[in-house]
């Protein structure tokens, strides 16, 4: 892992989830920007002293001098790192699991993923909701036709954290997220909006045509959005509509998507993520739980328990990790993935965020509201 030491967030959730299922071991580290700190958290957690690494180039020398060395790195920095990172790690032969967005400029996201491409390594993304059984389920059902033809997308990601200038009073996640140079042009739409992109898309199948953005920074002296309205037109004709915000006072985390067909709708909400609720034309509206008999293949490969016993954002980030390991040993056993190794986010989702959110920028910036269109879908 590079990043992810004391006091990160995010890193402590990819260990908890690479943890569950037993496919991955953390064996070796750069975990924080200051080598010392890394080193005492790397002791903490039980790693050989020579794998603690002062930055992510000693350890790629590290590793690669050692005939145990490791098979994939997580990537838990702030977005400026990930392209320097993760291509310094694919050009050494790596395989590499990379946090969202994939890079802090398109430029870069674009390299990187051509990258992916020429190297042959795998590079998976960590887009955390598409992880979860019941979203897979609605994929599944929209692509089997059950709500017939998709009209309207309503996604949205409200969170309350940065609805006050946390920036300016220490805390370190904010900090750099509010900092143009280190998170990338998109503030709110970066952060979390390319979640409700990738979402919105990985469930409807639809592709973008073209999209119209309003961006608002309601925190004085904030250089980076905190709120933002996209509206969306998709290939075929279907609309969407997309809001993410970092100061809905009361939200926490409260991921939401409504899919609406010509006969059926389906809606599904993260604070109850083992629930999904399909509503057809008349309105006979079913609750379709997590575990049930009749789920597809690939909402049962991302069961654990049966219904009932409550699964969750632990359950879903494993799923990724789940995945990926699948993915990687069928591409060096020569074979399909089974389920769980399918419909995972990888770089070229990863570059789609980042095209996403500099045409969401671009259009708001525009002294005319504009439709742009990313130049990936
Ligand atoms: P954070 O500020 O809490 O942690 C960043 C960590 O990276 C710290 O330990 C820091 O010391 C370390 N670091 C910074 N530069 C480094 C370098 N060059 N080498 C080694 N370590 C370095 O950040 P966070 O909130 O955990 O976010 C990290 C990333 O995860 C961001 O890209 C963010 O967008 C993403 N994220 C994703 C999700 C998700 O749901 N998938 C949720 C939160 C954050």
């Amino acid at each position: 892992m590079v990043g992810g030491g004391q006091g990160a967030y995010i890193g402590n959730i990819h260990r908890i989830a690479a943890r569950q299922d037993g496919a991955w071991q953390l064996v070796a580290g750069a975990f924080d920007v200051d080598p010392a700190r890394g080193h005492a958290f790397a002791a903490r957690e039980g790693l050989d002293p020579a794998r603690s690494y002062d930055n992510y180039k000693a350890m790629i020398e590290g590793e690669l001098s050692r005939e145990d060395r490791i098979d994939a790195v997580a990537i838990c920095t702030p977005n400026f790192t990930h392209f320097a990172i993760s291509k310094a790690f694919l050009e050494a032969g790596f395989d590499v699991i990379c946090e969202k967005p994939l890079t802090a400029t398109l430029e870069d996201a674009v390299a990187l993923e051509k990258l992916v491409r020429d190297s042959g390594r795998f590079m998976g993304v960590t887009y955390t909701y598409s992880g979860y059984p019941m979203v897979h389920e609605a994929r599944h059902m929209v692509a089997t036709g059950q709500l017939g033809e998709i009209r309207t997308v309503q996604v949205e990601y409200p969170l309350e954290w940065m609805a006050t200038a946390i920036e300016a009073e220490g805390n370190a996640q904010a900090a750099w997220r509010t900092d143009p140079k280190k998170n990338g042009r998109g503030g709110s739409i970066g952060d979390i909006g390319t979640h409700a992109y990738h979402l919105a898309g990985f469930v409807s199948g639809l592709k973008l045509e073209s999209l119209t953005a309003d961006l608002a920074t309601f925190v004085q002296g904030r250089a980076l959005d905190d709120n933002a309205h996209v509206m969306l037109r998709y290939q075929g004709g279907a609309r969407g509509l997309l809001w993410s915000s970092q100061v809905a006072l009361g939200s926490s985390n409260g991921v939401r998507l409504r899919v609406f067909g010509d006969k059926a709708s389906l809606s599904w909400f993260q604070e109850q993520p083992n629930e999904l609720v399909h509503a057809r034309l008349g309105g006979r509206t079913e609750t379709i739980k997590r575990g049930a008999d009749d789920l597809s293949e690939g909402a049962k490969a991302r069961t654990r328990t049966p219904p009932g016993h409550p699964e969750g954002y632990l359950e879903a980030f494993s799923n990724l990790y789940a995945g990926f390991a699948e993915a990687i040993y069928a591409k060096r056993e020569k074979r399909e993935p089974s389920a769980i190794g399918r419909d995972i986010p990888t770089a070229y989702d990863g570059l789609k965020g980042v095209a996403f959110v500099d045409a969401v920028v671009d259009s708001a910036s525009a002294s005319n509201p504009s439709w742009l269109k990313p130049i990936v879908v």
